[in-house]
Formats: structure tokens, sequence, C-alpha cells
């Protein structure tokens, strides 16, 4: 996920030298995004994905479709009364490239080890833009990766394939619009990405949003702290900006996951994950560890009668 500042791109890479790119951030981030491209020694992208005419998804595409040979692009079915998704359909068609439409059950790859399928969205027509956003998922081996692009709940509610996941790029940058209780524990994910600057003129992300993460046992990593993020697996393991992480399901993710722990920091109280009381802690005292119940009594915390978490 490259830092793109207020927008998203995210750049992968697959077997065989082939890549793709969803997303390319707004027209100022272009270069930025084409350069890294180069830098990886690409000439060609093979799956482009725009997954929403929004500028700061579609913004920098045309310096993309303009400096690299483009395999297959896969746009939904909505268009922008913007002066932006105009000059990219010029782009596209000046290099006579066809769009594909992106759409629930279409598949972009389909190999032994390596699946990439368009999973929504699943409607002909939404009113807002966002929920045409292509959502994403890549099956390399055993591990699973979402990318959301701007879908809200509307769209995630009518997703029938299955979501889970153990990395997932958010969507709508940490949005209260997206991320409903029921879809994030859906996807079950490890490393819920979010792609969102530091200033921005939406509020974002929404602190509830990413808490909801972190409670379906995700980590929440932004790029607005981490700059770009990135994701490496061989099919077999994971790692996130050379982090290892317990896939989901694992039984070395559950158990990092039920060791997971709420902490107030203002009472010195420790709650479980599912602590009613938890709930009322504000934000700024709220805060998550993976340290055992002892090691934080030794820090001078006591155990919330009410769910009395236990090592
Ligand atoms: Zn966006
Ligand atoms: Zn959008």
């Amino acid at each position: 996920m490259l830092d793109v500042g207020q927008g998203d791109s995210i750049f992968i890479e697959l077997p065989d030298n082939r890549c793709m790119l969803i997303d390319s951030g707004e027209s100022e981030y272009g270069d930025t995004v084409a350069d890294y491209i180069s830098s990886a020694g690409y000439k060609k992208i093979d799956y482009l994905v725009a997954t929403h005419p929004h500028a700061d998804h579609i913004g920098g595409m045309k310096k993309a479709v303009n400096s690299f040979d483009i395999g297959k692009i896969y746009m939904p079915r909505a268009s922008a009364d913007t002066k932006t998704f105009e000059k990219l359909l010029k782009a596209i068609d000046d290099k006579g490239l066809k769009i594909n439409t992106a759409k629930a059950g279409v598949s972009i790859l389909a190999e032994d080890n390596l699946s990439i399928d368009i999973i929504a969205p699943n409607s002909d027509s939404y009113e807002e833009l966002n929920n045409y956003s292509a959502v994403i998922k890549l099956t390399y081996g055993k591990v699973k990766f979402l990318f959301m692009g701007d879908a809200e709940k509307e769209s995630e509610g009518e997703i029938t394939a299955d979501v889970s996941a153990d990395f997932v790029k958010v969507g709508h940058h940490g949005s209260k619009t997206s991320s409903g209780e029921e879809f994030v524990s859906r996807v079950g994910a490890r490393v819920a990405a979010v792609s969102v600057a530091e200033e921005n003129d939406y509020n974002l992300p929404d602190q509830a949003t990413l808490d909801r993460w972190r409670q379906s046992g995700a980590e929440v990593m932004m790029t607005k702290d981490k700059g770009s993020i990135v994701a490496e697996t061989d099919g077999e393991s994971l790692t996130v900006n050379g982090q290892g992480i317990a896939l989901s399901g694992s039984p070395a993710a559950s158990q990092a996951q039920s060791s997971r722990l709420i902490i107030n920091k203002s009472t010195k109280k420790i709650h479980t994950l599912q602590c009613p009381l938890a709930k009322d802690i504000s934000e700024k005292n709220k805060d998550y560890t993976t340290l055992t119940v002892t090691r934080l009594k030794e820090q001078g915390y006591t155990a919330c009668k009410s769910c009395n978490p236990h090592d």
C-alpha cells in the first residue's frame, strides 16, 4: 500500500514477473506511483483496477496508463462528471485499450495457487459512488488479502463471496460509513491497513471504526503513521513491514487474539475484549495490549471484577 496521502494506491507484485495496480492516488501522486513501479523493474502493468471514479483513487492513473504497457483494465460501470475521470477515459481510449467491467463474479486470475476475484459491486446502481467500488479478494496459497476500495456498508452487506482475509485494506480510509460490525467479524483479519493522511478534511479515520477492527483481533496499521505498508507472502506465511503475522484461523492467531486485552490507562483496570464495561472507556484512556494479566498487575493494573481477565 503506497503512501499517497489522502487516497489509495496498492501495487501488487505477482509470480512470473506480473503485477497489478489498484488505484493510484490523486493526480499529484501520479509520478510517485509510476516511479515506484518503474524502480521495482516493471514496464507493464498486467492488471489495472480503478476501483471507482473518485479523484483520490484515479487521479494518478492517467500517468500510469501513459507510462506503462497495460494488460487488462477493470472499472465498475459508474461514471463521474469530472475532468479527472474524463482525462483518464481519454488516455485509455487514446491507447486503444478497452475497459472490462468490474463487478461481483469476475475472475481476474484463476491459477493453481493464486486467485484474484472481484466480489463487489453486487448491484447495478447505488446512490453513493463509493459503493460502486471494485472489491478484490486475492488468495495466494493459504494467505488471503481483501482490498475494499471505498465500499460502504451497503455494499459490504451484499457481498455473498467469502470475505475472510488475513490482510484487509480497510474500506473508505477508515470512515464510519464502512466496516460494519458484522462485516468486520466476517473478515476476521489479522492486519487491517488504512490508507489515510494525517491532515484531511473528512475527520478520517473514525476511532470507533478502528476499534471494531482491533476488537475483531486485527492489528490496525495506517499509512499516516507507517508511510507505505508492505505485505509479503510465499503462500504459507505472511509478513507486514517485516513483522511476522499469525494467519487468521491458525492456533497462533486465536491464541494471540484471545490473549489481547483492553486496558484503561486512567483507572488502571484490565478488561477482556468482550467486557461490556470496556465499551465505556473514553478513547484517550483506552489501549490494547498483549501483555499478560500478571505483567499488567506488576505495573499496577487490577483486573475488572465484571469480566475477570486472567492468564
Ligand atoms: Zn477514497
Ligand atoms: Zn471514494
